[in-house]
Formats: structure tokens, C-alpha cells, sequence
């Protein structure tokens, strides 16, 4: 058969695989069968890439023909690394290996870019394909060395944000002065003339350094958005040099990427109720927040043992999960607590709010770890109006989402971001260790409210003082 045709139809099934995969991981029942099944596409894509290579027909691409030897040395490292990395990595480092893995993928697409220009590939074929093989380049470049700031930064490894006087204007700068370099490589290429591989190397180090000089200024929390942008940074970046190589598996591949990732990152700053402008452009929660010393009321001290007896005495309770809840590692002490409650008869739900934690689902994928089912987590459009109902609802490291501020006072930075209505719970607990404030830096209502009471600790010493008070209940 012509091997011509087994590629493209192989690449027509790695599309479908992806395709299918991303549908599957839709939901968390189906998520982690919708990993396998897009990374088996990705399989078949990258052996089939290798045919590609090799086909002697007059499409073949000579670089991986001759560097085979190189190639499999880099596959054998990157898989070995990443199945080793995979492996050990901690639930909640997940963000940080996502932006590696996002600006490794931004870095694949700028190497393509830059081995086609460098070779006067992409231009002796025109100005189209020379054109996407610039703009690939730059938004691979900038999603590379922006994500490895993101990285860092999520680590630990770099806490300042920094922000230089005039920081927009010497981003323009930068991106305005990278696209007349691509122009001019495009350009002389194009016409024929000595493309200089001065240009092109500093039109590489310009897109590397507005990568960094962008996400230095945006705060560490919100991380996750900018991960999302650059993610579908990098899936443009992909599809473009796939236009560039003409392999089909990359244009579909990257196509998928860039618009899950551009909803992603759309639906995130919705939860939030804020513009992307807003995450990019502000410093979100550093400033603290105004207008919220007219709060009326105190806060009330809880004893950990009130609040299980409590739970355990009622009909329906509802946990609101937060950041806290991560941080404190307390989701196996808690599903603890739960299963103690069932057998009490109590109703027991989880409700989540789309931007608790750090990440999206970073709350689903807490409980999951701990074994929580599916069936009792519910998303807060479909557990809101339920709160009315609760005799107990309890707030485990969750702030801002819980807030009702974001409800009633425009002065709020989180004003309108839909939230939990735990304040409608016949009692409300909260469970945190001081008067931290929360992510967005505002004072919650919620606290100060006569129906709530605060439990003070470190949610994961709580929840065994709760078991404790439980158990010794008999
Ligand atoms: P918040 O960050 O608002 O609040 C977390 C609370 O947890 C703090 O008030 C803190 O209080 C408490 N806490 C911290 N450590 C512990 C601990 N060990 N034990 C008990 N409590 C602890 O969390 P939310 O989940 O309510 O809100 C998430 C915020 O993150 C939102 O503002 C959202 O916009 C933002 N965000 C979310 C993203 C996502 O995709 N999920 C992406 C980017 C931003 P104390 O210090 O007193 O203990």
C-alpha cells in the first residue's frame, strides 16, 4: 500500500483519539480513561512522524532521516524523565508540572520554527509558510520562557513579582521590535536575498525575553489563568509550524490545544468574574481590600468537638472545600469524618466552587485522591439552593469563594463572582487557622455572621480532633 496513505490515515486516527480523549475528560468518572486514550493518539502520532521521516518519497524530511541516532536518544530521555516525573509528583505540584510540560510543548514549536528558518526551509516555501513559521516561533518562544517563570514561581523558586516602571511600554516595545525582525527575515527570505542568522537569533532571544518580562509582573496565584493562556499559546504555536511541516497530526493537535485552552482560560477569569486583562494587567490581592471596616458583628470562637457533635446530630450537612483544605493535606482525615457521619445517617455533600483551590478541579481531584464518590460532590449550580436546607454547612480553607461580599458590594474586587451560599445554612462552621485573609485579600462577611462560628486550626489537626469527638460519641 502507499505509504502516503497509511500516514495520513494513522494521523486521521491520532486526531480522533484526541478528540475523543478530550471528550472523556469532560467528566471525572471518564477523565482518567480520556487521558490514555489521547495519549495513545499521541503515541501513534509520534511513531508515525517517524514514517514520515523516513518516507523516501519526495516529502521526506531529511533532518529526522539523518538524526535518528539524536532523535532516540531524546525520545528515551524525555519519556524516561516524564514517566520518572509522573510518577512521584505530588497531587498539589500538579500545576507546576503542567506549566514545564506547557512550555516544553511552546519550546518544541519554537525549535521547529527556528530549525526551518535557519535552514531557509520555511521561506523558500513561500510567504505564507514563512509567515507561520515566524509567528509559531515567537508564540513558542514567549509560551516557553513565560511558562518557566510560571513555574518557578509556582514552586517557590521565585516570589517576587516584579514590576518595572513603564512595563507595558517595554513589552510593546519588545513585541512590536520581535515582529519587524520576523518581517525581515520573512522578507529577505521570501525575496530571495541573505536571510542573516544574527536576525534570527536575536529575534529568538527578543521572543524569550517578552515571555519573561510578561509574566514576572502577574502574581503567583494566579498562576493557574496565565498556565491556561500559555497553554493555548502553545497549541497555536503547534498548529502553526504543523502548517509549516504539513503534518496534519500537528494542526489538529495544536488546534485542539489552543481552543481548549483559550475556554479554559476564558471560563476561569468568568468564575472569577474577572477579565483576562484583569489577571494580566493587576495585581490582584496585593493591595488589600477597601472598604470593608464597616463589617458589623464578631467573630465567634468553636471548639473543633461543638462542631462534629453538631454534624453529627443533624440531618443534612454540606463541606465546602478550599485552598486551605490543599494546603493542610486534610482530604483523607476528612472523607474520614464523612464515612463517620454516613453511618450516622447524616446527608453528607461536598460542594465545589469552579475556582477553589488553585487550579481548575483542583478540589475534585483532592477528593478523588482521598476516594470521595462522584455522586455526593456537586458543582455549585447544582448544590446553591440546597444550602437553605442544611442544618450544618462547613467551610474547610475556603475564603473568597464563600464571601458573600462578592453578592452585595460593588466595591469588592471579587463583587460578582458567583459564590457558595453557606451563609444561608441554618448554622455555619469555619475551619481555618487565623484571621488569614483570603486569596483576593478581602475581609469575609461570612465570619462575622450570627449564624457561623470559627474553628481555628490547621484543618488537618481539626479534622482529627472532629474524628476523636465523633468516635468517643460512640
Ligand atoms: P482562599 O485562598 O480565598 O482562602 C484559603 C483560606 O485557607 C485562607 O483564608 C487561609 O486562612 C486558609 N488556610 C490556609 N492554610 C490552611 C490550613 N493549613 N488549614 C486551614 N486553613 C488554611 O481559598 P478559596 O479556595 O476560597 O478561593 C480560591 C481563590 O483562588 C479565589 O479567590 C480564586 O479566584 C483564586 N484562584 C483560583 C484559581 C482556580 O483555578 N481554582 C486560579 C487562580 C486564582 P488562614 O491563613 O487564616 O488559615
Amino acid at each position: 500500500m502507499d505509504t502516503s496513505l497509511i500516514i495520513e490515515g494513522a494521523y486521521f486516527i491520532a486526531a480522533l483519539l484526541f478528540i475523543y480523549g478530550l471528550k472523556r475528560m469532560a467528566s471525572p468518572k471518564t477523565a482518567r480513561s480520556g487521558i490514555v486514550v489521547a495519549g495513545w493518539g499521541m503515541v501513534l502520532a509520534v511513531v508515525v512522524a517517524f514514517l514520515y521521516g523516513l518516507d523516501v518519497n519526495e516529502r521526506a524530511q531529511p533532518h529526522v532521516a539523518l538524526n535518528l541516532g539524536l532523535v532516540m536518544i531524546a525520545l528515551g530521555l524525555g519519556v524516561g524523565w516524564a514517566w520518572y516525573s509522573g510518577k512521584k509528583v505530588a497531587m498539589t505540584d500538579m500545576p507546576q508540572m503542567v506549566a514545564l510540560y506547557n512550555g516544553m510543548g511552546g519550546g518544541a514549536a519554537a525549535a521547529i520554527a527556528a530549525i526551518e528558518l535557519f535552514s531557509g526551509n520555511a521561506q523558500s516555501h513561500g510567504v505564507v509558510v514563512s509567515v507561520l513559521a515566524v509567528l509559531g516561533g515567537l508564540i513558542g518562544a514567549v509560551a516557553l520562557s513565560g511558562s518557566l517563570v510560571a513555574w518557578a514561581k509556582l514552586d517557590g523558586r521565585m516570589s517576587k513579582t516584579i514590576r518595572l516602571p513603564g512595563q507595558q511600554l517595554i513589552n510593546a516595545v519588545l513585541f512590536f521590535a520581535a515582529l519587524g525582525l520576523g518581517a525581515a527575515i520573512t522578507t529577505a527570505g521570501v525575496t530571495g536575498g541573505e536571510v542573516s542568522m544574527l536576525l534570527i537569533s536575536l529575534f529568538f532571544i527578543l521572543a524569550l525575553v517578552l515571555g519573561v518580562m510578561l509574566t514576572t509582573p502577574i502574581g503567583g496565584a494566579d498562576m493557574p489563568v496565565v498556565i491556561s493562556l500559555y497553554n493555548a499559546f502553545t497549541g497555536l504555536a503547534v498548529a502553526f509550524e504543523g502548517f509549516v511541516l504539513q503534518n496534519p497530526a500537528m494542526i489538529i493537535a495544536g488546534t485542539v490545544v489552543g481552543s481548549a485552552g483559550t475556554l479554559l482560560t476564558l471560563m476561569m477569569a468568568k468564575a472569577m468574574n474577572r477579565p483576562v486583562s484583569n489577571v494580566i494587567f493587576s495585581q490582584f490581592g496585593e493591595s488589600g481590600g477597601e472598604g470593608d471596616s464597616d463589617i458589623e458583628g464578631s467573630m465567634k470562637a468553636a471548639e473543633a468537638s461543638d462542631a462534629a457533635i453538631a454534624m453529627y446530630y443533624a440531618s443534612k450537612v454540606i463541606i465546602v472545600p478550599g485552598y486551605g483544605l490543599a494546603v493542610a493535606q486534610a482530604q483523607h482525615k476528612l472523607y474520614e469524618f464523612v464515612k463517620l457521619l454516613q453511618k450516622q445517617g447524616v446527608d453528607v455533600k461536598f460542594a465545589i466552587h469552579p475556582v477553589a483551590g488553585r487550579m481548575p478541579g483542583h478540589m475534585n481531584v483532592l477528593l478523588a485522591e482521598a476516594g470521595v464518590p462522584y455522586d455526593i460532590i456537586h458543582d455549585l449550580e447544582d448544590i446553591n439552593e440546597d444550602f437553605a436546607q442544611a442544618d450544618v454547612a462547613i467551610v474547610l480553607g475556603a475564603n473568597d469563594v464563600v464571601n458573600p461580599a462578592a453578592r452585595t458590594r460593588k466595591s469588592s474586587p471579587i463583587y460578582g463572582m458567583p459564590i457558595l451560599n453557606v451563609d444561608m445554612a441554618h448554622q455555619a462552621y469555619v475551619v481555618k487557622r487565623g484571621q488569614g485573609k483570603g486569596y483576593s485579600g478581602v475581609e469575609n462577611e461570612l465570619f462575622y455572621a450570627e449564624n457561623t462560628s470559627m474553628v481555628y486550626g490547621d484543618a488537618q489537626k481539626v479534622m482529627a480532633q472532629m474524628i476523636e469527638a465523633v468516635k468517643s460519641l460512640g
